[in-house]
């Protein structure tokens, strides 16, 4: 029998943030199925963060989570977690207008993206191919995520401030009576005050455990691979390239190249498992839009980006139930938003408001509450 104020159920990136945080405020067990952290969406991410969301509430999160980002506490990672990447939008010139779609006039203004010519993008990335290319912007804030140091980070500092990390703890059933939930799983009961449940895929069969329905989150399965550049060719400094209506992206990955190309396949919760086809698509799609030849791929994965209906996250108190907490639906976003995230569903999980900082950055609690798909 384990006993804590907090119960967070999930040790991937959202769960490790909120952990974080919550131990300022009690005793805090966090639960995962897996016998190591990490091992599902958080690990298999392509690790890019930049505020150029169109949509308020996640360029809010993006926006205060950089702040942390850029200047963690002392002693959270041992090497800086964002290194400048830039993101060059790429279009044909049929997808012009796709280029320009993905900005605000305000963050054109405000020089968020840039347009650039096409000869301005060949030399930025040289292996696109002038003929393919129609239409380019950067975004030359976006960077690299040292994702691993990341989320190590929050479950080091987690582990430093007390909280308890039990693994091979897959949560079955959650009752609540006097005040308390109590968590069925193989280690044994846990119980505990409040529940934050930041499960990923399963984050509904969490919330059915609880006996509560589920909020309609949709696991799209992604796949990525990486394969070596052609001899004397050095992708490091290159920005990611994205094309405009997302069918395919690719970026230096360590010497490397990795590439995806931008699959939303429809998944129950599950350990994601690349197809040939997919692998096959994202190998086309990069070779017509490049001088790249994929002769081997050195490495392949999938994994499930969860999106809720409207692609927000859902954060805060399910009000059906006394004590259960909301941290789930981080899409493609959850890597770079995962720290003001964390620290918004703990403000939750204490019954305070959203962080001021969270809130200028222009996020409103209500876009991102439970109750939006319970009406
Ligand atoms: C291919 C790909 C590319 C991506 N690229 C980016 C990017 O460039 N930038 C970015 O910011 N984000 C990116 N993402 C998204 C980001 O990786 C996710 O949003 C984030 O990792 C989600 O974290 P999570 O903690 O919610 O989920 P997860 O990491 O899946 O964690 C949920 C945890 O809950 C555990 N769990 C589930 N059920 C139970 C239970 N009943 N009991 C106990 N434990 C349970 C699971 O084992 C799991 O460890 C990408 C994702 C993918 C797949």
């Amino acid at each position: 029998m384990h006993e804590a104020d907090f119960l967070v159920v999930g040790a991937g990136v959202a769960g490790a943030s909120v952990a974080y945080r919550l131990a300022e405020h009690g005793s805090v067990i966090m639960a995962e199925m897996e016998s190591q952290p990490g091992y599902h969406t958080s690990g298999r991410s392509a690790a890019l963060y930049s505020k150029r969301y169109k949509n308020p509430a996640i360029r809010g999160f993006a926006a205060a989570s950089g702040v942390f980002l850029v200047n963690p506490p002392e002693g959270f990672a041992s090497a800086p977690l964002l290194t400048p990447r830039g993101l060059l939008i790429i279009g044909r010139e049929d997808q012009a207008d796709a280029v320009t779609d993905q900005f605000t006039p305000d963050q054109i203004r405000d020089g968020v993206a840039e347009t650039l010519s096409v000869d301005d993008a060949v030399d930025l990335v040289p292996c696109l191919n002038r003929d393919y290319l129609g239409a380019a912007m950067l975004v030359p804030a976006a960077s690299d995520i040292d994702v691993n140091g990341l989320h190590r980070g929050f479950l080091a500092a987690s582990r430093r401030a007390g909280v308890k990390l039990i693994t091979d703890a897959s949560i079955t059933k959650l009752s609540h009576a006097g005040g308390k939930w109590t968590a069925e799983t193989p280690q044994g009961q846990i119980t505990a005050r409040v529940v934050v449940n930041a499960a990923g895929a399963w984050a509904d069969d969490v919330a059915a455990a609880a006996g509560l329905g589920g909020l309609g989150i949709q696991p799209l399965r992604r796949t990525c691979l990486t394969f070596d550049p052609p001899a004397g060719l050095d992708p490091t400094p290159w920005p990611m390239a994205m094309d405009a209506e997302e069918e395919f992206y690719f970026k230096p990955e360590a010497g490397r190249i990795l590439a995806s190309p931008c699959d939303e396949h429809q998944s129950q919760p599950t350990d994601a498992q690349p197809e040939e086809i997919d692998i096959a698509h994202g190998v086309d799609r990069v070779e017509r839009a490049t001088s790249l030849k994929v002769s081997r791929i050195t490495h392949s994965w999938a994994g499930l980006r969860c999106f809720m209906p409207d692609r927000l996250p859902v954060v805060g108190a399910d009000p059906r139930a006394e004590g259960f907490i909301w941290l789930a639906g981080l899409g493609g976003f959850g890597m770079m938003t995962s720290e003001a995230l964390g620290r918004a569903a703990a403000a939750a999980a204490i019954q305070a408001s959203l962080p001021a900082d969270i809130a200028s950055a222009g996020v409103e609690a209500s876009a991102v509450a439970p109750e939006r798909f319970l009406s």
